[in-house]
């Protein structure tokens, strides 16, 4: 149907319904001032005793080819988009944080892009503000990789300490990695600017940073699982507390239209596609069978939902909106 035969059936089933219609498309009179701009994108919610805060951060558009998705033809990746209403030629892909509220312990779970990606992303700041969370407040940072929409955030561009109490934890062969193993010149090519900005974050933060192993406790009710392949070191989170479960998966899967759906699709994000696939294929299976509730950091805000299983993959089902606690 062309935009047209759009309005001319728009048009048609109105005048049928008997309800006002006007043709052109002009301005209401007298119609209130319009506000211009969204309002503020955060998400509270209970798990147990814990209360959880998720923090939308923005969108970034990254425009996409035949080289996105390394083991699929990008006609089937086109298609998989068309399919869920997404443009065919971008991947707008959401950025959201979240925090962890114990009771004694406020955890943020990655930091966002802080406005150095995109202007589309950036406003996790602001929402944590609107959210009623104090940056100072923040006592521990759990980072899952080290790519720069997760790491930016711990610090301001002339860099300052945006979290300035919170101890920072990361899992050690990530920062094996990045800082300690490979150099601008054994990098690989396409991971350059990754290792650059991991850098100028950390490097001066050797001391004050915790490395921890993959699979130990990193804060109360917060276990890290290996979800290698990503990132050499890349890691998910489970949350518990009381009979609730939660897994923070990270960037165990991109867009979920795309990769949990397709989840042996290898995006170019995945530095080792097959390891990153198999890890994705384990969790995405475990947290179907176990009905576990999950986060995404790159799904639809509020990013929170379930998985089910399909006959050739998974489908992500979103939460419906709690509107109280
Ligand atoms: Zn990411």
């Amino acid at each position: 149907m062309t935009s047209m035969d759009r309005r001319a059936f728009v048009a048609g089933a109105l005048l049928a319904s008997g309800l006002p219609w006007r043709a052109g498309g002009e301005k209401a009179e007298a119609g209130a001032p319009q506000a211009g701009k969204a309002g503020p994108a955060f998400y509270r919610f209970r798990l147990g005793d814990y209360e959880l805060t998720a923090l939308y951060d923005g969108i970034w558009h990254r425009p996409i080819d035949g080289r996105f998705v390394r083991n699929a033809p990008f006609a089937e990746v086109q298609k998989a988009l068309a399919e869920n209403f997404l443009s065919v030629d971008r991947l707008s892909l959401p950025i959201t944080a979240l925090v962890v509220n114990t009771g004694v312990r406020l955890i943020l779970i990655d930091t966002g892009s802080a406005g150095q990606l995109a202007a589309t992303a950036g406003s996790m700041m602001s929402n944590l503000v609107a959210a009623g969370i104090d940056p100072k407040a923040i006592d521990t940072i759990l980072v899952s990789h080290f790519h720069p929409d997760h790491i930016n955030g711990i610090k301001t561009k002339d860099g300052r300490m945006v979290f300035p109490d919170a101890e920072i934890k990361v899992p050690a062969p990530e920062w094996t990695y990045w800082m300690d193993e490979v150099t601008p010149t054994t990098v690989p090519e396409a991971a350059r600017g990754v290792l650059l900005n991991a850098g100028r974050i950390f490097a001066d933060l050797r001391k004050e940073v915790t490395q921890f192993a993959p699979g130990s406790e990193v804060a109360p009710g917060i276990t890290s699982i290996a979800a290698y392949g990503h990132t050499p070191g890349h890691v998910a989170y489970a949350v518990a507390s009381g009979d609730s479960s939660m897994m923070v998966l990270c960037d165990t899967t991109n867009h979920p239209w795309l990769f949990v759906r397709h989840p042996d699709w290898q995006p170019i994000f995945d530095m080792d596609g097959p390891l990153a696939a198999a890890f994705r294929r384990r969790m995405l299976d475990r947290v179907a069978a176990d009905r576990m509730l999950v986060q995404g950091y790159h799904f639809p805000f509020p990013a929170i939902g379930h998985i089910a299983k399909s006959a050739s993959g998974y489908e992500f089902v979103p939460v419906q909106w709690q509107p109280a606690l």
